[in-house]
């Protein structure tokens, strides 16, 4: 069977071009489907027609574009079955994972359609009589979206729905290592009938459409999730003009495991956080760090979980840990588990490639545990996003606060323990964006604000009520009658 084009979207039509593969990491052999490089010129017709739609499209009363959104969610869930196992082929995530996601996308839509007949603005009391003061929200214009890999589903998902219930056009760019997922939230929008130039999509490479999308002068806001050099870069491109700019980037997450915590729970909550997703979530956990009682004990059990992971195919039952992404991002976990070999000795488990049959031709990597690891050690310090897994030994809570604590990002961070003061010192001294308390640190929902501290983020928060934040804009009006 000949693999599908996905052709891209511009102004409601939809636009051939040369063709990239979209391959499963799983089995290369197998192509995903065929995807059309957009160039610069693409970006420009896409972010012209955007500016074309938006005064229709922003002046949509809220629940009218609400009411659009339903729609997307539906057409999104009739195709369930199909959307999920495509996200477990293109990204190599497993089948239960990605059907979670795209449960998650599908909430999003209807989360944010919800928001149509809200959209709150401000309403206050003056100090002069008779006077009425109020602000209401306004769209902000043409919004660039840049999404990752990893969350190839509810990532668009989450930047799309909130940005389109504002009143706001956009122009979308999908990660190249996996675009049909978002292609088919963009396919969902055209079917339910969302206004032609409202939604656009442009794939191809990151490098040259990323600066098209920055520069393009009808763009007023950029959001982009990603890795932080990239991150880095449009940040100094968007702010040389001024444009408003929501950058979610890197990670180093620690969990920290103390000896009062429930222990077996503490092992499957620090398994699934480091291993599942491959790792590849922006929230896994790479540092777990042990209080030095139950320290022998717990990278024992941990060691153990580890090696009985069961790798392979997402798609085939009782699989836990799928492939890599692509042949790049397992040579980074290679490589960072060499150094970590040269820095902490041979790792408690995993450590290589696999091979044979069912691996050879994907991207399968053993999830990969070092133990006794010195917190300047490259694989204590760098994010690898991968199935590798530093364990740190601390002597106290207060020494598990300060590691946690010593790195440049900010993302997620856990706590492990049945000590609820202890839970409180941690609320009030981790310096990240979102924490978690005898959870997994990975596995957020919609409904609150989402995002990272310190070199992990940049701007207002995504998701739940924060996201109208970015979105939308105030204008504040004072009226005497
Ligand atoms: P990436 O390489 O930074 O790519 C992200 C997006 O940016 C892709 O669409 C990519 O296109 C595009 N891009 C690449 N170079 C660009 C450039 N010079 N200008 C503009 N856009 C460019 O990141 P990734 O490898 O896809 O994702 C992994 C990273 O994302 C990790 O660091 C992870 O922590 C982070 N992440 C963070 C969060 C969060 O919420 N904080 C969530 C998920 C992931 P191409 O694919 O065509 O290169």
């Amino acid at each position: 069977m000949s693999a599908q084009i996905h052709p891209n979207y511009i102004g409601g039509q939809w636009v051939e071009g040369p063709l990239f593969e979209n391959l499963n990491p799983a089995d290369t052999s197998e192509v995903v489907g065929l995807h059309v490089a957009g160039i610069p010129e693409d970006i420009e017709r896409a972010a012209a027609a955007a500016q074309a739609a938006f005064p229709a499209w922003s002046g949509l009363t809220g629940p009218a574009r609400g009411a659009l959104l339903y729609k997307v969610a539906d057409l999104l869930e009739q195709r369930f079955e199909q959307i999920s196992a495509e996200m477990t082929r293109e990204e190599g995530k497993t089948l239960p994972e990605s059907k979670g996601e795209v449960r998650r996308s599908i909430n999003i839509f209807r989360y944010f359609a919800a928001e149509g007949p809200r959209l709150a603005g401000v309403l206050a009391s003056s100090e002069r009589d008779r006077v009425q003061m109020f602000a209401v929200r306004k769209a902000v214009g043409v919004v660039a979206l840049i999404t990752p890999w990893n969350f190839p589903s509810a990532i668009p998902a989450w930047k799309l729905a909130p940005a389109l219930i504002c009143g706001n056009t956009v122009v979308l760019k999908p990660a190249s290592a996996a675009p049909l997922s978002a292609w088919r939230i963009v396919e969902a929008c055209h079917d339910a009938g969302i206004p032609k130039g409202v939604v656009n999509f442009v794939a191809g490479a990151g490098g040259s459409l990323g600066r098209a999308l920055v520069e393009a002068p009808a763009v007023k806001a950029v959001s982009f999730t990603g890795s932080c050099p990239v991150g880095h870069k449009l940040h100094a491109l968007a702010s040389a003009r001024r444009l408003r700019i929501q950058l979610e980037m890197g990670g180093k997450n620690p969990t920290i495991v103390l000896a009062d915590a429930d222990f077996a729970s503490a092992v499957e909550n620090v398994a699934n956080a480091a291993f599942f997703s491959t790792g590849q979530k922006c929230t896994a956990t790479s540092r777990a760090i042990v209080e030095a009682p139950v320290y022998d004990r717990f990278v024992e059990a941990l060691a153990q979980r580890t090696r009985a992971l069961k790798v392979g195919n997402g798609m085939q039952p009782g699989i836990e840990i799928g492939p890599c992404v692509d042949e790049g991002q397992m040579s980074t976990v290679l490589d960072y588990i060499e150094a970590g070999r040269q820095e902490c000795g041979a790792p408690l488990a995993g450590g290589r490639r696999l091979t044979g049959p069912d691996y050879d031709r994907g991207w399968f990597v053993e999830p990969t545990l070092f133990a006794g690891v010195d917190p300047q050690a490259v694989i204590a310090r760098e994010e690898i996003f991968g199935p590798v897994l530093a364990v740190l030994r601390a002597r106290d809570f207060e020494h598990a606060m300060e590691l946690a604590n010593a790195s440049e990002f900010g993302l997620s961070a856990s706590i492990q323990t049945t000590n609820l003061a202890r839970v409180f010192e941690f609320i009030r001294g981790m310096e990240a964006g979102l924490l978690t308390i005898n959870l997994p640190s990975a596995g957020v929902e919609y409904q609150l604000p989402f995002g990272g501290t310190k070199d992990s983020s940049f701007g207002p928060k995504e998701q739940g009520p924060a996201a109208l934040e970015f979105y939308s804009d105030y204008k504040t009006v004072y009226l005497r009658y």
